[in-house]
């Protein structure tokens, strides 16, 4: 779990301005639920069996007993408020979220326990355009970001449920004829979700895999129009994809599309955006049936992937920074500084005395604009010092009952 400091918060700001931009651009509306949920409520949707609520919860009993999670992700606990404050039946709604998410994973470069997403859900639309709406949001959001060169997009479908389990059992048959070839994880895995065998990250297993059944072969006509749907907006709106028939995603609820946008610049973890569709879950989880689609933007590697130069260039440094020297020129400044707060100057005002040098690499140090100083010889003079700190530039006086005209006309230009 990390700490954000004031110096990456900055590239962390762009980015959520960015992306609050690109979601007002489509119409999303943001919603805020609790960061903790019943435990139960991850177990029905995520699954019993896969990594996130096998191993990965932070579960804890509180007073009463009950036992709550930390939320791992934010689908789970946006269907549950959609559902318990009625958005979800007959109705067409456009989400996002952004907080911290918890996973006890272990640490690793681009993996944490304590991370952030920024998540994107569409309730009530069925077809593929919804489908196709996330993607061409998100690619938006890249080059928003000036990062788009920097990341692919993989998608595939994973059918309806029937679908689904008529191609589980093919594959579980298949897997069984040659279940010494495969690792320990994926020998636990036939059984319960042998899905997840198909993206394993070990060679050996991955050679079975080639030749195992293809999902191609068990999609129904309604899943390949879907998916034919999908990929053709994209095909018309000019976003580059690639199929990838292994591409199943960890978490149960998905069905039909399911897609990814991965870098190679981050090393093993080169995903930092990943969706799909989830059309049973509302069900699943005591809602009407209410077809749906999301997705989740990793923070921490997608600010990893921004450039910080552009995030610094939108950066709040302070306009001006006030020096002063000796206590009757403190009690100047801070009036200046105040006055200059109402005309919206940013200004950091010194504060806790010090020489005119240390005074002068702070107001460096936080990059500010302007330095007004008043010392000794200024206050006799009722003048301030202003010196211009980002160009070389002469220094100059300005009449104290001036100083804040003189300011602010500088920033209203
Ligand atoms: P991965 O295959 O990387 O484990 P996942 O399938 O567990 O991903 P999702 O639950 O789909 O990931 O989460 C969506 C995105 O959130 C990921 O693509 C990634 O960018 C980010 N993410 C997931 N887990 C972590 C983590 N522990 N630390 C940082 N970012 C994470
Ligand atoms: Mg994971």
């Amino acid at each position: 779990m990390n700490d954000i400091l004031p110096d990456t918060i900055e590239i962390w700001q762009y980015v959520e301005k960015r992306a609050k931009e690109t979601l007002d651009l489509y119409g999303y509306q943001e919603l805020r639920f609790p960061i903790v949920e019943k435990t139960e409520l991850f177990s029905r949707s995520i699954g019993e069996v896969t990594d996130i609520v096998e191993k990965e919860m932070y579960t804890f009993d509180d007073r009463n007993g009950d036992s709550l999670t930390l939320r791992p992700e934010g689908t789970a606990g946006c269907v549950r408020a959609g559902i318990q404050n009625g958005l979800l039946h007959n109705q067409v709604h456009r989400f996002w979220y952004s907080g911290p998410m918890f996973r006890h994973e272990r640490p690793q470069k681009g993996r944490y326990r304590q991370f952030h997403q920024i998540g994107v859900e569409a309730f009530g639309l069925a077809g593929p355009d919804i489908d196709a709406e996330l993607i061409l949001l998100s690619s938006r959001f890249w080059k928003a970001l000036s990062i788009h060169h920097k990341l692919s997009l993989e998608i595939n479908t994973i059918g309806s449920s029937e679908e689904r389990t008529l191609y589980k059992k093919a594959l579980m048959e298949y897997l069984q004829t040659r279940k010494n070839e495969l690792d320990e994880d994926s020998i636990r895995r036939l059984d319960t979700n042998p899905l997840r065998i198909l993206d394993s990250k070990s060679e050996a297993v991955q050679k079975v895999v080639a030749g195992a059944p293809r999902f191609d072969d068990y999609l129904g006509d309604e899943s390949r129009v879907h998916f034919r749907g999908v990929l053709s907006i994209l095909d018309t709106a000019g976003v580059k994809y690639s199929i990838n028939p292994r591409l199943v995603r960890g978490l149960d609820y998905y069905s039909r599309t399911v897609f990814e946008w991965t870098t190679d610049e981050l090393g093993a973890q080169g995903t930092v955006c990943a969706g799909g569709r989830y059309d049973m879950l509302v069900q699943q989880l005591g809602g009407k049936a209410a077809p749906a689609i999301g997705m989740a933007i990793g923070m921490e590697r997608l600010v990893a992937l921004c450039d910080d130069r552009a995030a610094r260039q939108t950066a709040m440094a302070p306009q001006v920074y006030v020096v002063s020297i000796g206590p009757e020129a403190e009690q100047t400044g801070l009036k200046i500084a105040e006055l200059l707060r109402e005309k919206c100057v940013r200004v950091v005002n010194h504060c806790g005395g010090g020489s005119m040098k240390q005074q002068m690499k702070q107001a460096d140090r936080r990059g500010a604009e302007y330095a007004l100083i008043l010392a000794q010889e200024e206050m006799g003079k009722d003048v301030v010092t202003v010196k211009m700190l980002r160009q070389k530039s002469e220094q100059q006086q300005v009449k104290i009952d001036q100083i804040v005209d003189f300011i602010s006309a500088i920033y209203s230009r």
